[in-house]
């Protein structure tokens, strides 16, 4: 899908609902609509997205070229730029014209929000990503090609990880290698590094510390980055130091069914909280349901997390583009844990991971 094409769906999404316009400010929404990746700044930039008019960029004037460098400029989208001690809000009203409704970009910084209500004061503020997320969950051909390469760059990582993993050394020196893989492996950004290591492994969304890896540990390492054209990996594989308690072994063995079972739930019209619940049983019949304390997934592409949610209460049916985690766990406070994690493409029939390391217990 072209980035023209993609704002067509956005004027006639707004056309649908009843809102005059969309106010997409720099992040992955603006990213996904026009391929420019614009910088957050305090300075106004916005792209308005009129339902029956031409879209318009609203930049700094010290920004124009970095606009002009971007795709913005073959897409036609007409560059407004502003000085310094001009008003941006005043002028980005003035663009939107009369509305009784304008659709705001859901990661839109407070500050220009209310300044964005202060110059429309009698327009309602509603939120864009219902208009954007229903396409932008399906990715199309070209944003799953990139989604592989993501997968498989994070994958080059995993395979290196038993090498950094030595008792003696800390979490975060560990860490440090695994960064340096990550940029090594083809992504631009490190998007964030876990390595818990023995009782922190109890903590999901724990990174690194200074505690030192000691024989018998277990060490969830779940990793992501952001490859060249903005497409994110996150992959979470359990490592453990020499042999795993016959307890915990035990436990890994439910996981990986977990995982497996939750993986093969998912195809077009399978709810994501049927694939949330799928997960789930296994490890409640197990015994494990009280350790697993998250949902079981999250959407990716142009960000780590968006959606869809694999979490009970969403009883949005999965089809056939959709990109997402499945990564069951178990945590028990003050002992260990244990994570799997890998994305996977909702496919016509069934599914496609993009993770191909294996996901045995990885013995150190
Ligand atoms: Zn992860
Ligand atoms: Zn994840």
């Amino acid at each position: 899908m072209t980035f023209a094409q993609r704002l067509v769906l956005v004027q006639a999404g707004l056309m649908a609902a009843g809102i005059d316009a969309a106010l997409m400010t720099p992040g992955a929404g603006l990213r996904y609509l026009t391929g420019y990746d614009a910088k957050a700044l305090e300075r106004l930039t916005c792209l308005v997205i009129r339902a029956n008019d031409d879209p318009v960029l609203v930049v700094p004037a010290l920004e124009v070229m970095a606009a002009q460098a971007s795709p913005v400029k073959d897409l036609g989208i007409e560059i407004r730029s502003w000085q310094e001690t001009e008003n941006p809000y005043a002028l980005t009203a003035h663009l939107v014209g009369p509305a009784s409704v304008v659709a705001l970009d859901d990661h839109m910084w407070a500050q220009k929000v209310l300044d964005l209500r202060d110059v429309m004061p009698a327009t309602r503020q509603v939120l864009a990503g219902q208009i954007v997320a229903p396409f932008r969950m399906r990715k199309d051909a070209g944003e799953i090609a990139s989604l592989r390469r993501a997968g498989a760059a994070i994958d080059e990582v995993h395979a290196k990880v038993p090498g950094c993993l030595r008792p003696g050394r800390t979490e975060r020196e560990v860490g440090t290698d695994i960064a340096n893989l990550i940029i090594a492996a083809g992504h631009v950004a490190v998007d964030f590094i876990i390595v818990a290591s023995g009782p922190n492994a109890a903590s999901p969304h724990h990174e690194v510390s200074d505690r030192v890896l000691e024989i018998g540990d277990p060490v969830v390492v779940d990793i992501g980055g952001t490859m060249p054209d903005g497409y994110r990996s996150d992959c979470t594989r359990t490592y453990n130091l020499g042999a795993p308690s016959a307890e915990y072994a035990a436990s890994y063995a439910i996981l990986m069914q977990s995982q497996r079972a939750a993986c093969a739930a998912v195809r077009p019209a399978v709810t994501c909280e049927q694939v949330d619940a799928t997960a789930r049983e296994v490890l409640i019949g197990a015994g494990l349901g009280e350790l697993f304390i998250h949902r079981t997934g999250h959407g990716i592409g142009l960000e780590s997390h968006e959606e869809p949610y694999i979490v009970s209460g969403n009883d949005l049916p999965l089809a056939a583009g959709m990109v997402f985690s499945v990564e069951p766990g178990f945590y028990l406070a003050g002992r260990y844990g244990a994570r799997i994690e890998d994305i996977v493409v909702c496919t016509d029939s069934g599914y496609e991971s993009l993770n191909h390391q294996p996901r045995d217990l990885v013995i150190v």
